[in-house]
């Protein structure tokens, strides 16, 4: 049996009839360029992550940049992410000019330790420690980090933290969502994220209204009133096509998100307690969205390439950290710095895990990856 890692096609059928009316009436009142329904996502989506206000934008990559832009971040200045993360949490820090301080993960989670951050503020000396602009956690794969302690350290430090919830939307921390937490938050509607678009697509959510108002002056050229620039912004504006579809498909992203869940939970039980490969681990302090399952098997090249052959879906999110990517060189990591991130980035391998996944599909794919995984030493 073959099962792709994912099947959009299958995903958009059901609501095909409400997205091409969607279109169909952009087209019609021809506001391509911030019409009604690119105000009307932002409503939705603002509310939907408890965040207050929410400025569409033309990617998740953007909504990063645009944030640290908001925040001042400037040539020198410094940023700490994760480094197993995927590539433009660190690239829309170097883009301005600033540094990004790589900090490790936990093991368990995939996600930035809050003791690795403290450790790194502690090394940098004060001159340096002054300049750090901004936080970065990624709630990879689905699953919102450790937000307390984060938070905690941005207080005593008085460091604004930036979320990277691109894959986390909807996910909660002790009630909370993903996005409403840090100064602001960053939303992804990537294809292959849980709220998808036709292309690419973008919102940056706050609680702060100044926040917002500076963040949706950026998106459009730093441009206010028209034409008069107080400073320089960038062309980063969500297209109202991708709001109408993206309004079409909100209302289903619940149903999406248990789907996914209960796909995982499935996938807990026909595991079970396999030897020599790890599940995700939750943390117990909230709703894991599941933009990705992903395992941990020691022979995960071959594993991998077994899977292609066999026609099951697998990809590597990721197979190089970002302290070890060749255009971050010059900044001088190197290997052994950041072990748990670089025995993730050996070990991992996400299988499929989209909504519509079927029960006899994920038997698939667990046989499969049964099979060809190594048993433990
Ligand atoms: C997808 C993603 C982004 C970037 O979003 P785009 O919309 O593809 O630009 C940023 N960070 C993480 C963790 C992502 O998964």
């Amino acid at each position: 049996m073959k099962v792709p890692l994912l099947d959009l096609k299958t995903h958009i059928a059901p609501i095909r009839p409400a997205i091409d009316a969607a279109i169909a009436r952009v087209i019609d009142h021809g506001t391509f360029i911030l019409g009604p329904e690119v105000t009307e996502l932002e409503v939705a989506l603002a509310r939907y992550c408890q965040a207050g206000y929410a400025v569409g934008c033309a990617s998740g990559s953007d909504a990063i940049l645009l944030a640290l832009m908001a925040l001042g971040a400037g040539p020198g200045d410094r940023v700490i992410v994760p480094s197993f993360t995927f590539f433009s949490t660190a690239s829309c820090v170097t883009r301005l000019g600033a540094i990004p301080i790589f900090v490790d993960i936990d093991p368990g989670t995939f996600l930035i330790s809050p003791i690795a951050i403290e450790r790194a503020l502690e090394r940098l000396a004060a001159s340096e420690r002054a300049k750090v602009k901004a936080i970065i956690p990624v709630h990879l794969f689905g699953q919102c980090a450790d937000m307390d302690s984060i938070l905690e350290i941005s207080r005593d430090r008085n460091i604004p933290v930036v979320e990277d919830a691109a894959q986390a939307i909807g996910a909660t921390y002790r009630g909370r969502a993903a996005g409403s937490m840090g100064e602001i938050g960053c939303i992804s509607f990537f294809p292959s994220k849980n709220l998808g678009g036709f292309g690419d697509a973008g919102m940056v959510t706050t609680r702060d209204r100044g926040l917002s108002q500076r963040l949706s002056v950026l998106r459009a050229h730093g441009m206010q009133p028209k034409y008069y620039h107080g400073e320089v912004g960038i062309n980063s504006r969500l297209d109202t096509i991708q709001a109408a579809i993206l309004l079409a498909m909100l209302p289903h992203l619940d149903s999406w998100t248990e789907e996914r869940r209960a796909n995982a939970a499935r996938y807990r039980e026909l595991f079970g307690a396999a030897r020599g490969l790890q599940l995700p681990v939750e943390t117990g302090f909230g709703r894991h969205v599941y933009n990705q399952f992903t395992i941990r098997v020691p022979n995960r090249d071959s594993v991998k390439t077994s899977l292609g052959l066999t026609g099951i879906g697998c990809e590597v999110y990721y197979p190089v950290p970002l302290h070890m990517q060749e255009c971050f060189a010059r900044l001088g990591y190197k290997e052994g710095d950041l072990p748990a991130s670089e025995a993730a980035a050996r070990e991992c391998l996400s299988i499929p895990i989209y909504p519509e996944l079927t029960a006899e599909q994920q038997g698939a794919v667990v046989d499969a990856v049964l099979r060809h995984s190594a048993p433990a030493s």
